[in-house]
């Protein structure tokens, strides 16, 4: 997402802000990691670094930095990167769920849908008491996810009853999910994402849709979409998956991205990723923008494990470590605008950071279908950093 251009633009910036810095950087800090690897794709840094923390802001960012720290983070051997943000999961659906991924490196969330208009009073409560930025997608049918599925009953969808829980809540509402599965809206897909768009556009706000074994082919779908939407779960295999039997990418697919609309993985536990797809797309050339786990729960159990364990998914098929890295800190901070000071570490940016392990090996990856693959890089969450304040990752 990131062009060439603006990517130097960001390179040049980064360094002026540098020297600029240099000469405060004899001061105190509260936090100081130092040593590690330092991976920000937003200013295009891969370099050993020490990081300087003040006052809830990075202050100072560059090799060797001297000064008092009340607290010393020794961060040789691991990766150090802007604090992950997860744009598909259910984390308000748990109390516990913001500590939770806050322990995997997870600064930033959203919650995708999990209630409707008529209990969205609930996740809203639990996105308001993270300790995290976290905000909610409302999901299109009224009562929210259901085993019957969200809109089976069209009425569900209800652009009325979504409107008035969006204007009631609308610093925490920041899009409109609609699940469009055969099991979740059956032959009602086409509609149910036209009465979404209906609700979103009142205010301005995107839609996520959850693709994947449609019953309404991808061209019929995506040309409902506009600048600014997701399409989560990229990777769902047939049928109606993003890309045909010869290989090729589907033409409504690359105008999507072309004219603005945003692919996201959503790896899940069933129907959104399956291995053959996953190889046949990125091939293809057609990478995902962001990576998401649609978090629950039960995911350590599951094959999401977390975050950390989602963005190394790719690196077996050639994606470079900053580009991973890239998808769960400035991509997805220009998905949601709550975001849009996040995903990086330049200097003067929130303190939120991931300290990661990049460990070589020999690592087992699921997909949903009880695929799996072998890969020989994985990250693990250490510590997060949050609003200046370290926490350790328990043992
Ligand atoms: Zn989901």
């Amino acid at each position: 997402m990131l062009n060439r251009r603006e990517f130097l633009a960001a390179a040049a910036a980064a360094a002026w802000c540098n020297r600029a810095s240099a000469s405060a950087t004899q001061g105190k800090f509260d936090l100081l990691i130092r040593g590690g690897r330092v991976i920000d794709p937003a200013a295009g840094l891969d370099a050993v670094r020490d990081i300087g923390i003040t006052a809830g802001r990075i202050s100072a960012l560059r090799a060797n930095l001297t000064g008092d720290a009340s607290e010393i983070f020794d961060a040789r051997g691991k990766v150090v990167v802007p604090g992950l943000i997860d744009i598909h999961t259910h984390t308000a659906r748990t109390a516990e769920g913001p500590r939770m991924v806050l322990e995997d490196g997870v600064t930033g969330w959203i919650d995708a849908g999990s209630q409707g208009a008529d209990k969205i009073a609930d996740p809203i409560a639990i996105a308001r008491s993270a300790p995290q930025q976290a905000r909610v997608l409302i999901n299109i049918g009224r009562a929210g996810l259901l085993p019957d599925g969200d809109t089976m009953d069209l009425a569900r969808a209800d652009v009325a009853a979504a409107k008035a829980a969006i204007a009631a809540n609308r610093d925490m509402v920041v899009g409109v999910k609609a699940r469009l599965s055969r099991d979740v809206a059956g032959a009602n897909d086409l509609e149910v994402l036209r009465r979404s768009q209906e609700v979103a556009s009142a205010f301005g706000l995107p839609v996520m849709v959850h693709m994947g074994q449609t019953m309404s082919p991808i061209p019929a779908l995506f040309g409902l979409l506009k600048r600014g939407d997701i399409v989560t779960h990229m990777f769902a295999p047939p049928p109606n998956s993003i890309i045909d039997d010869s290989g090729s990418i589907l033409p409504a697919a690359i105008e999507a991205r072309r004219r603005g609309v945003f692919f996201d993985v959503g790896n899940g536990q069933t129907g959104h990723m399956r291995w053959d797809t996953v190889a046949a797309i990125v091939k293809a050339g057609f990478w995902p923008d962001t990576f998401s786990t649609d978090w629950g729960a039960n995911s350590r159990q599951t094959g999401v494990i977390d975050l950390p364990n989602c963005m190394s998914k790719l690196l077996g098929y050639g994606m470079s470590v900053p580009d991973a890295v890239a998808r769960v800190t400035v991509n997805a901070s220009r998905v949601f605008s709550v975001f849009k000071d996040r995903g990086t570490l330049t200097a003067g940016a929130p303190a939120d950071v991931a300290i990661l392990e990049l460990r070589d090996g020999s690592f087992e990856f699921l997909d949903n279908y009880k695929g799996t693959i072998t890969g020989k890089q994985r990250f693990y969450p250490v510590a997060t950093v949050l609003g200046g304040t370290l926490m350790r990752r328990p043992a």
